[in-house]
């Protein structure tokens, strides 16, 4: 398919700082809240938008689903008491119209509207004519396509500045992570949209504070253009996301603390150009290993039914199948056939290892 062609116009300066520093509550809760939370926030003068939820997107009915439209008047008291702009997740066409009355000044979609094309369409006419930069979180599922799709819906639609948001993908099975960040299509869609700003929200990768500031660091590591969090004053009373969420003292904190990418050039273009491969290549042996432990488990859990059934470990006939079919796919893919041959000997032998193991459990 031919790619859309993208007007976009400019980058409009309220999200053209860098590092954008993108902070707030994951909801608006109440008006003492959100000022509170503005005012703190506008204290430490590290960071450059409020941020909350007003309609929460939540995964089972039952959960606190947002404060709704009322929200909209106590993010305006709060930018008239600290001069923060505001920005806000919508979902549909109303909530567009209410947030644009309400003259809240940054938009996001979130990443269960990005995955629906209906949504995101219905979200873009209802911005027709209108100037607003509009952020666009990353799908729920890995689909850089889907996302792709967004962007040029919203560009269709006329919005000049349009931001992307990173905040990881959701994966089967427990990881590390609440959403998986899957960095290799994170860095393939800034490839993609070269010039478009490109914010990481690690709170929604990380699910938890202890982990944020490592995930932060390698996005502004891997040059993204700012970072979105979220921050309560009293998180763990927060009605949502109350585990990820930091004090504003601890967003400063988190802030000072990270290495900032160097705007000169005291480096050369070589070296940056190597950090960034270098970092690449860190993400996906994370993955690798991510993939290889999942695999041993499944290993395992084959060795439990070999054993109930008297099966041997070694199954020769599979092993062979398994060993021609890496071995195809890997000329695909320009891999040599001894480093094939190595890699999946090596895989088995650990796969043995821990089949042996079941086998020898008592
Ligand atoms: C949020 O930012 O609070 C949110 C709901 O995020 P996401 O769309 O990434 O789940
Ligand atoms: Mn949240």
């Amino acid at each position: 398919m031919e790619p859309v062609a993208l007007e976009l116009k400019h980058i409009s300066n309220i999200v053209r700082k860098r590092p954008l520093i993108i902070a707030g509550p994951c909801s608006a809760e109440t008006e003492t809240q959100v000022i509170e939370t503005a005012q703190l926030l506008a204290q430490t003068g590290q960071v450059d938008l409020l941020r909350a939820g007003i309609w929460k997107p939540r995964t089972r009915p039952g959960s606190f689903e947002g404060i709704g439209a009322e929200g909209l008047a106590w993010l305006q008291q709060a930018k008239a008491a600290t001069g923060l702009p505001t920005c806000i997740e919508i979902a549909n066409s109303a909530q567009v119209d209410q947030a644009l009355k309400a003259n809240i000044d940054v938009l996001w979609i979130g990443a269960r509207s990005t995955v629906n094309p209906f949504s995101v369409q219905d979200i873009a006419d209802a911005l027709r004519g209108v100037d607003i930069p509009v952020f666009i979180k990353n799908p729920i599922h890995p689909d850089i396509e889907l996302w792709t799709g967004a962007v040029e819906r919203v560009a269709q639609a006329g919005i000049g500045t349009i931001g992307l948001i990173h905040r990881g993908f959701a994966a089967y099975g427990n990881t590390a992570f609440r959403n998986a960040p899957m960095w290799h299509l994170a860095i393939e869609m800034k490839r993609r949209h070269e010039g478009l700003p490109f914010i990481n929200d690690p709170s929604h990768i990380c699910g938890r504070r202890d982990t944020l500031q490592t995930i932060a660091q390698k996005a502004i590591d891997l040059d993204y253009d700012g970072l979105m969090i979220e921050v309560h004053p009293r998180p763990d009373e927060a009605w949502s996301d109350a585990a990820q969420q930091l004090t504003p003292d601890a967003l400063s904190t988190l802030l000072s603390q990270i290495v900032w990418r160097k705007e000169g050039c005291n480096n050369t273009a070589f070296h940056e150009a190597l950090e960034k491969l270098r970092h690449s290549i860190d993400g996906l042996d994370d993955e690798i290993i991510q993939l290889l432990g999942q695999r041993m488990k499944l290993a395992e859990e084959i060795a439990a039914y070999k054993k109930i059934h008297g099966i041997t470990i070694l199954q020769t006939a599979r092993w062979n199948s398994i060993l021609a079919r890496m071995k195809q796919e890997g000329i695909k893919l320009g891999l040599n056939d001894s480093f094939i041959q190595h890699f999946l000997d090596a895989v088995h032998m650990e796969s043995i290892t821990h089949q042996t193991e079941v086998f020898n459990r008592k």
